[in-house]
């Protein structure tokens, strides 16, 4: 079972550590807190998922928690949502927040669908953690019909994750990229 697993996790990494990010992309901080146990290895191949594709549309996704000058858009992985919060929620960003906790998901509705998802548990949590990231730099809630930003997404919606397939559409990519430069904390 070592080397299946090793191999999954070699296979699951390659994407991110081919993809190189092109230094004049304009940059977005992010940073991860999380508040319970999440099985090895997902949180860290989840942010590599979520930066692979904000690089797919010219963007840097950059974490890190040390640097509040950044205002990093900070991210809480809660264990448990509470009681009967807006059912089947995964996450939810605050999208017109400009500072502090703007994305808060729940590790106890994610757990269920990572195990179900379990060889690319981490491009699923990354596409979460995306999806979220591009509410709060576009500032809006809105869905479209397809694709990354979809409110819902099907079985083969996060079957296509496996391979990194599911992205935002042209036009999401194009305002989200003008939201960025905008307010890029580097340039
Ligand atoms: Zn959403």
């Amino acid at each position: 079972m070592v080397p299946t697993k090793f191999a999954l996790l070699v296979v699951s990494l390659l994407p991110a550590l081919l993809a190189a990010p092109h230094p004049d992309n304009p940059v977005v901080f992010a940073c991860l807190k999380s508040e319970t146990y999440v099985m090895g290895g997902v949180l860290l191949s989840a942010k590599q998922a979520a930066s692979q594709i904000f690089d797919a549309i010219g963007v840097q996704l950059r974490w890190s928690c040390q640097d509040p000058a950044r205002n990093a858009i900070v991210i809480r992985l809660a264990a448990h949502a509470p009681r009967d919060f807006r059912k089947g929620t995964l996450a939810y960003a605050l999208p017109f927040a400009r500072e502090g906790v703007r994305i808060t998901a729940f590790y106890d509705r994610l757990e269920p669908i990572l195990e179900d998802h379990m060889s690319f548990a981490g491009s699923v949590l990354g596409h979460v953690l995306a999806h979220e990231i591009a509410h709060v730099l576009k500032r809006v809630d809105s869905h479209t019909d397809t694709g990354l930003m979809r409110a819902r997404w099907s079985e083969r919606d996060f079957e296509s994750m496996r391979f990194h397939a599911l992205r935002f559409t042209p036009e999401d990519a194009r305002f989200i990229r003008e939201c960025v430069e905008r307010e890029d904390p580097v340039q």
